[in-house]
């Protein structure tokens, strides 16, 4: 047996342990078919029972309506930020893009291929020099655009809207760090798509949760893998799949459920943020740069005050089984990424880390 760790890893990002269990235990053997779910057809009777069911319970888990479509698409967040502009917005038509952060930045950039893209807010630091957004009464959305994007969980910056901007445009969200990590409103969104590699599954598969008026308006150029209406036509299965990362999401969704479902991991979710924010407000030694109210629940970067510190603190944490501490490279310091699948425990055991290694070198 090996020691216990605790995978702190912004993405790809632990899975829970039940699934990475049942997996390893059905890998060559699915079924009783003698075979790997990952060496079967998707379109056999068999996968497709996979595929289906676990559109349905993610459905169940979002409470997304028939209003919408659920693709299960290549090309994780990033394909993502193509898609969206190639599917709704031709060259001269506008778009708002809201920046709070490095990924709604990428997002940006990336849209800037394909139409005009406005700058309805750019990143913002308050008064206090703390990380933050922007306040919403000075966003300057614009008349024509034709929907509003937006990063409701900064990853790397570790900010988190606690709103949902209220705009008369489709609202498009990029929801790749915090997709199925608390209780949302889908009727709310145009477009909801997320990278799995943080709270889904593995990396390379992308879900996009698009409402079905918006569905049909791609341009001629779009890649038909691309396309949300060739891939809602063939239910995701224009091309094959990521088969293997779509069964894994389906293991997530189950085991998500058998928590209680979203409003149960949420409870969750809120005592292990609650517990490390209040840590590191009390202690000298740590520091958060992010402004409280949009404090992220799933990724959450902090600062050593002697930043001299930081390579020991990286090697025993890890020593003591805390793994992928290190901060992104463009903020430097660390981050504990703690998602659906991170215990209460395994913060529990970060926190009495992080106080005893002040401790001994305060
Ligand atoms: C990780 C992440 C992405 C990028 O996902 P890839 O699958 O690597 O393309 C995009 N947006 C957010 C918010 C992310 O956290």
């Amino acid at each position: 047996m090996t020691k216990e760790v605790f995978n702190f890893c912004a993405g790809p990002a632990m899975l829970p342990k039940p699934v990475m269990q049942l997996a390893q235990q059905e890998l060559v053997n699915w079924n009783d078919m003698g075979v790997s779910v990952m060496e079967i057809s998707h379109r056999s009777k068999d996968y497709i029972a996979v595929a289906e069911q676990a559109e349905k319970d993610l459905r169940d888990l979002m409470g997304i309506s028939d209003d919408y479509s659920v693709l299960f698409m290549h090309g994780g967040g990033r394909g993502q930020f193509a898609a969206v502009p190639m599917n709704l917005l031709t060259a001269q038509q506008q778009a708002d893009y809201v920046l709070t952060g490095s990924w709604s930045k990428s997002a940006f950039t990336e849209g800037q291929k394909y139409g005009q893209i406005n700058l309805a807010a750019d990143t913002y630091t308050n008064e206090k020099g703390e990380g933050s957004i922007l306040p919403f009464d000075q966003w300057k959305l614009s008349e024509s655009a034709e929907y509003v994007h937006y990063c409701p969980n900064e990853t790397v910056d570790g900010i988190e809207f606690n709103y949902i901007p209220e705009v008369d445009k489709p609202l498009v969200a990029d929801m790749s760090s915090c997709i199925l990590s608390q209780e949302i409103d889908v009727s709310k969104f145009g477009v909801i798509y997320a990278g799995a590699q943080k709270n889904i599954g593995p990396s390379g598969l992308a879900i996009a949760i698009v409402r079905k008026d918006l569905i049909g308006r791609a341009n001629g150029f779009t890649p038909s893998i691309y396309d949300y209406a060739v891939q809602n036509n063939s239910d995701s299965m224009f091309n094959t799949p990521p088969t293997y990362a779509w069964y894994l999401a389906g293991l997530v969704f189950k085991w998500l459920k058998s928590q209680g479902g979203v409003a149960a991991v949420q409870k969750v979710n809120e005592q292990k943020a609650a517990l490390l924010y209040n840590f590191i407000d009390g202690n000298e030694f740590y520091s958060n740069k992010v402004e409280k109210q949009y404090r992220s629940k799933m990724n959450v970067p902090f600062f050593l005050e002697n930043e001299a510190l930081n390579a020991k603190f990286l090697a025993e944490s890890e020593q003591a089984g805390l793994l992928a501490l290190k901060g992104h490279r463009s903020v430097g310091g660390m981050r504990a990424s703690i998602y659906n699948a991170m215990p209460l425990e395994g913060v529990e055991a970060l926190v009495a880390f992080m106080q005893d290694f002040a401790q001994k070198n305060g």
